[in-house]
């Protein structure tokens, strides 16, 4: 059935984007704003008042996440006016020359934000210009300066911190691809039968209680087909177990390729199927399988050299939303057992 997915919507989407963006724009928005105190306390008033821009700046920042649910806004914001308040840091020394110190918020802040490859480009552009400005020479723009050995150290311990952060991020990612690949697997295989594809027994359960509660509102009936191969102890005695697999494969195929967008078709056990029919009366259940049973009657598996023929039986219920799920495919069992002892290659009941 197309609406497959009880499976959990487990997206690629890096869930640690937002939590960081949202969590670094109040530490950001609280730190500046603390600092800026400070530097109104030390009088200093031209930082002070950038350091409060920069505040109110975070605080855009975490309200264009919370209002707007705009988590590439709200990053942007956030990771770019760092860089702005960062830079300026650098140009005017801030406190005493110990603006630079700052700059290793930079690294982990870029790559938990932006991921490894745009965070690790980021970076790049950001190490160009803090190099630049703390490297321009006085005489051509003034700003701060350094001794050559405090921008050299600061500009190593800068890439040491990166190439830390970037590791770290590499390991985070890794692994979180791999927990995903894993839930995907499992919910796979929670929901489907590994060798036809199809939804396992339990997945049909709960696809038929859904459309019981359909049946309920819209008094539109279903028909389910509880359909059984014939004789298929006999193909796996004659040609081996994995030529019976590749029947059941290849039978699902011919299933699949036959119903309805809104149908369902699902592994019911061994080598029995169930086919679930919503808004579907007996009568057009009946003409549906008659119509299977002669594709199949009429096809020939191949398998290695071989040829093998096979024939289903099947039996039909129609579902009116007032018995339970347990008595209608009791029922389409019953009529099964009927098309089995009236000679198999049938369906019951004859409408
Ligand atoms: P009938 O016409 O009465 O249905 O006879 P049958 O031989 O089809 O029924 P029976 O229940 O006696 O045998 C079913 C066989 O299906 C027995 C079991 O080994 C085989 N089977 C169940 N699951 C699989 C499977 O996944 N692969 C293969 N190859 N065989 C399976
Ligand atoms: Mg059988
Ligand atoms: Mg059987």
């Amino acid at each position: 059935m197309q609406e497959q997915p009880h499976v959990n919507n487990l997206e690629n989407e890096d869930p640690q984007q937002p939590h960081v963006a949202a969590l670094f724009s109040l530490v950001g928005m609280s730190m500046t704003a603390i600092m800026g105190f400070i530097g109104l306390f030390n009088r200093n008033f031209i930082l002070a008042s950038a350091l409060f821009t920069a505040s109110f700046i975070y605080f855009l920042g975490y309200y264009a996440f919370k209002k707007f649910k705009n988590v590439k806004l709200s990053s942007a914001i956030v990771l770019y006016s760092l860089y702005l308040l960062m830079f300026y840091l650098i140009f005017t020394g801030g406190v005493e020359n110990t603006g630079p110190l700052w700059i290793f918020v930079v690294a982990p802040v870029s790559v938990f934000i932006h991921g490894l490859k745009r965070g690790l480009i980021d970076i790049v552009l950001f190490f160009a210009i803090i190099s630049a400005i703390m490297f321009i020479p006085t005489d051509i723009v003034t700003h701060a300066t350094y001794s050559l050995e405090f921008k050299l150290r600061l500009l190593a311990s800068f890439l040491t911190v990166t190439f830390l952060s970037a590791l770290y991020e590499y390991s985070r990612e890794q692994s979180y691809k791999h927990t995903l690949e894993l839930s995907k697997k499992y919910q796979q295989l929670a929901h489907f039968d590994p060798l036809t594809q199809l939804s396992n027994r339990r997945d049909a359960l709960h696809i038929l209680q859904r459309e019981q509660a359909r049946i309920v509102r819209n008094k539109e009936p279903l028909s389910i087909i509880l359909c059984d191969v014939d004789h298929f102890k006999k193909i796996n005695d004659h040609y081996g177990h994995n030529a019976g697999d590749a029947v059941l494969i290849d039978l699902a195929k011919i299933f699949t390729n036959n119903i309805r967008e809104q149908d369902c078709i699902a592994r019911w056990g061994g080598e029995e199927f169930l086919f679930i029919l919503p808004q579907t009366h007996a009568k057009n259940a009946n003409d549906f399988a008659v119509k299977i049973k002669e594709i199949i009657q009429n096809h020939l598996v191949n398998y290695e050299d071989e040829k093998i023929k096979v024939t289903v039986s099947m039996g039909i219920e129609q579902f009116n939303g007032n018995h339970s799920i347990d008595e209608i495919i009791k029922m389409a069992d019953k009529y099964l057992y009927q098309a089995k002892n009236a000679g198999r290659n049938q369906v019951f009941p004859k409408i």
